[in-house]
C-alpha cells in the first residue's frame, strides 16, 4: 500500500521507522534481531536507506595509488524485499541521484516495481567524501526534483527510450526530504522551500523531515511550508539520542542544533545508558507533544538499533 494511503486510513498517529542496511558482511539476521522487537507497535512501513560507494586509495606494489570503489552497506532492495517477504510490512527503498544515470536509475525502478513495491523516498545524496560539492554523474540528476520527475514520468507509462514499450506504467508513491532547519548548502530557509515546492511540483506525495529535537522548529516549517502552498503530509523525523558523543557528532553530520537544556542534561549524564535515558525522555516529551499538534505518523531513524525506540514506542503507543 501507498504511504499516502497508509496515512490517509489512520486513525491515530502511525508509528514508522528507517533502519540502514547491515554493513558489507554483516548478517541480515542482526537487523531482524533489530526489527523484530519493533513489530508489536505495528509500523506500517519501514524505510531502508541507500548506501553510496565511498573511495579508498591503496598503495601498489609499483608506487602507483589504485581507487577502489567499495559500498559500506549494499543491498538496499534486497532487504526491502526480505523485510516485506518476513513481516508483511511495507518498505520504503531510499534511491539517490549521486552515482547513478538515469538509464540505471530506470532499471532499478523496473525492478522495484516488478518486486511490488509502491514507495520510494528520493533523495540527491550527499557529496562522496573526496568532493566539495556534489558533483552528479554523467547522465544523471542534479536535484532531486529532476529525479522526482524521472520517476513521475515512468508513473505517466513515458520512459526514457522511445523504443521502449510501453505497455504498462508505474506507480510509485514518492517522498522527499526537508529540513526543518534548512539544508546546510541553501543560503536560507526561504530558499530552501522554494526548492522543496520544486519537488512537490514536480510530483513529491509526501515529505519526512530530517531529525530535530526542537518541536517549534518542525511547528514554524510547517507554517512556512503552507505560506509557501506545501499541502503534501510533512511527516516528522525524531532521532533520540542515545551517546553522550552524540551531541557533538550529530550537528555537524546532520547539520541540525541540539538545544542548551538537552545539550546540557546529556553532557552531565554519568554515561552512555544514562544519556540514553535522557535522550528517550527528550524524545517522549517531543512524541507526544506532536502527536497532541495531530502529526500524521512520528517517524523514528533507529540507526539500526531498537533499544531506544522501543522504549519511547512503549510509552506513547
Ligand atoms: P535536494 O532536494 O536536491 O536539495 C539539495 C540542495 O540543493 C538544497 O540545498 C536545495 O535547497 C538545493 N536545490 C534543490 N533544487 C535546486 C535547484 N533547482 N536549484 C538550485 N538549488 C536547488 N542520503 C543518502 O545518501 N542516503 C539516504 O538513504 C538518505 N536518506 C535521507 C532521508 C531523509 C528523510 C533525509 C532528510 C535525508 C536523507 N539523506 C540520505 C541525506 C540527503 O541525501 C542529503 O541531505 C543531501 O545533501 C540532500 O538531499 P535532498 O534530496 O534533500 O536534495
Amino acid at each position: 500500500m501507498k504511504i499516502t494511503e497508509h496515512l490517509q486510513k489512520a486513525e491515530s498517529t502511525l508509528f514508522s521507522l528507517e533502519i540502514l542496511p547491515p554493513l558489507r558482511g554483516k548478517s541480515i539476521n542482526d537487523l531482524y534481531k533489530v526489527l523484530d522487537p519493533l513489530m508489536e507497535f505495528n509500523p506500517p512501513f519501514i524505510d531502508v536507506t541507500y548506501h553510496r560507494e565511498e573511495i579508498l586509495y591503496k598503495k601498489r606494489s609499483d608506487g602507483f595509488i589504485e581507487q577502489i570503489p567499495k559500498r559500506k552497506r549494499p543491498g538496499t532492495v534486497g532487504i526491502c524485499a526480505a523485510i516485506h517477504n518476513r513481516y508483511k510490512v511495507d518498505t520504503v527503498p531510499h534511491l539517490v541521484c549521486g552515482g547513478f544515470t538515469k538509464g540505471e536509475t530506470e532499471d532499478a525502478l523496473f525492478s522495484l516495481h516488478y518486486l511490488e513495491i509502491q514507495n520510494v523516498m528520493v533523495l540527491r545524496g550527499d557529496a562522496l567524501k573526496s568532493e566539495v560539492t556534489f558533483v552528479p554523474s554523467e547522465g544523471g540528476h542534479n536535484y532531486a526534483s529532476d529525479l522526482v520527475k524521472q520517476i513521475k514520468d515512468m508513473n505517466e507509462g513515458k520512459f526514457l527510450f522511445e523504443e521502449t514499450a510501453n505497455e504498462m506504467s508505474t506507480d510509485f508513491c514518492i517522498g522527499v526530504a526537508a529540513y526543518p532547519e534548512k539544508h546546510f548548502e541553501s543560503p536560507n530557509l526561504s530558499t530552501d522551500l522554494k526548492n522543496l515546492k520544486k519537488k512537490v511540483d514536480m510530483g513529491a506525495d509526501y515529505i519526512v523531515t530530517q531529525m530535530f529535537y526542537d518541536n517549534q522548529k518542525y511547528f514554524k516549517f510547517l507554517d512556512m511550508c503552507k505560506e509557501e502552498g506545501i499541502n503534501v503530509p510533512i511527516i516528522p523525523g525524531l532521532k533520540p539520542i542515545t551517546t553522550k558523543g552524540q551531541i557533538l557528532a550529530l550537528p555537524p553530520r546532520f547539520h541540525i542544533d541540539i538545544p542548551e537544556e538537552l545539550s546540557n542534561e546529556i553532557s552531565k549524564a554519568k554515561d552512555n545508558a544514562a544519556a540514553k535515558q535522557i535522550g528517550v525522555e527528550w524524545a517522549v516529551q517531543q512524541s507526544r507533544e506532536l502527536m497532541e499538534y495531530g502529526v500524521p505518523c512520528l517517524h523514528f531513524y533507529s540507526m539500526s538499533r531498537s533499544e531506544a525506540v522501543t522504549a519511547i514506542a512503549r510509552e506513547i503507543f
